[in-house]
């Protein structure tokens, strides 16, 4: 076989579809988010970033990066192992204890990212639990499904945010086979928010254990930043509650929120938890800084739904088409993936403006979109120059306008 040839025709496809990933390669600035330095072709330019999930700015805030430093400083760079073999760090456990009681849970247990949290906990349960089956929402992230497939557990995947679907499928089963349901509580690209206690209930009423992915609502709900479910106060209803530290945290690492039995089971049976380096204890340092500060703050999460308010009035008013959603995510609907990567490098190279397009497998094909997410470091001056040059480019280009 010739391989380079088989590569670069798979490559090619990409660029004709329109949807070949070109990475921006940005230095961010700290202290002055969301400004970053752009690199291209041996030039730098300034760019205001627009689309990034550090959504509060965590990752530039001083007591995240003062702990950060102090634990370089004293505990040095990398872990030095996997937790079992001397890479526990007290950090690691300070965590997962801050965590835990976040969450209301008994325990926490912490991964190397929010991907590989979800990918190791479902792997393992289902794969663990005899005859577990899994059901799965429709419009779950990536690494929720891989972790599925990974158990070779039989699963179900049920009609997006539809308890009475998720109750029809749980029906095929009967009573006593184990089931456990997973779903999210914010959808990453929609900004829709799933019906958790409904859900809970058909769960509960089938003998279901919950598994909840909160990575885009932690740091971001909820009076001390739990989530959705502790916004609405069903943090006891749910088995597993995960989330990331890389997104609203700023910093990086995923963890489970559960009962003090499922982590250790997880800790004891997990590959993905078991074989790998822990995460260096300064990271670990700066997301405790960032969850403590976002627990006792709600500065940054008041501010930041004022900037999402704001962005989508002026969009409203200039007639840029959105989806609505009850959450912070701003979807400017492309509907084109050629149109939709093309009005990203204009706003890149003109305007200094970087929005990343989201193109299929993210969405599905049809619904290309630019997806603005706001922070509270976004200024009103930032936010006039964002939605003036969508306007340009929308005359330009001869998108439709949303009829006000
Ligand atoms: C980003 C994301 C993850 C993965 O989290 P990382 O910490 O970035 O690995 C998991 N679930 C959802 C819904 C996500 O959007």
């Amino acid at each position: 076989m010739d391989y380079q040839k088989f590569f670069k025709t798979r490559l090619n496809d990409l660029h004709e579809e329109g949807r070949y990933r070109v990475f921006a390669d940005l230095e961010r600035h700290a202290g002055d988010f969301p400004r970053a330095t752009r690199h291209i072709d041996g030039e730098t330019h300034e760019v205001t970033v627009w689309c990034s999930n550090d959504y509060l700015g965590m990752g530039q805030h001083p007591s995240v990066v003062e702990a950060m430093k102090n634990t370089i400083e004293q505990s040095g760079s990398g872990a030095g192992g996997t937790r079992n073999i001397s890479g526990t760090n007290h950090n690691h456990v300070l965590l997962e204890q801050e965590l835990a009681d976040l969450h209301g849970k008994e325990s926490a247990l912490l991964f190397t990212s929010g991907y590989v949290s979800n990918w190791a906990t479902l792997g393992t349960l289902g794969a663990e639990i005899p005859g577990c089956v899994v059901f799965s929402d429709e419009e779950n992230h990536a690494s929720m499904i891989e972790g599925i497939r990974h158990s070779r557990a039989e699963k179900r995947i049920w009609k997006h945010n539809s308890p009475e679907d998720l109750d029809r499928k749980l029906s095929e089963f009967p009573a006593e086979a184990p089931k456990l349901v997973a779903f999210e509580s914010i959808y990453s690209m929609d900004g829709d928010i799933a019906p958790i206690a409904e859900i809970c209930d058909v769960a509960e009423k089938h003998g279901a254990m919950t598994y909840l992915d909160e990575v885009h609502a932690v740091g971001m709900y909820g009076e001390r930043g739990g989530g959705i479910a502790e916004k609405e106060g069903l943090l006891d209803r749910l088995t597993v509650i995960e989330g990331t530290l890389g997104k609203a945290y700023g910093v990086m690492g995923g963890y489970i929120a559960a009962s003090a039995e499922l982590c250790d089971f997880v800790r004891s049976f997990s590959s993905g938890f078991i074989f790998t380096t822990a995460l260096p204890p300064a990271i670990a340092a700066g997301a405790l800084a960032s969850v403590r500060h976002l627990k006792q703050s709600e500065f940054e999460r008041a501010r930041q739904q004022e900037r999402v308010r704001l962005v989508r009035s002026r969009l409203d008013a200039l007639g840029i088409p959105h989806t609505p959603n009850p959450g912070h995510i701003i979807p400017v609907m492309v509907k084109d993936p050629v149109k939709c990567k093309w009005l990203s490098d204009l706003l890149l190279d003109n305007y200094g403006i970087y929005v990343q397009p989201i193109n299929y497998p993210t969405v599905p094909k049809g619904t290309e979109r630019l997806r603005i997410t706001p922070s509270p470091l976004h200024t009103d001056a930032d936010v006039e120059k964002l939605v003036s040059a969508l306007s340009d480019l929308w005359s330009q280009c001869a998108l439709a306008r949303a009829v006000a």
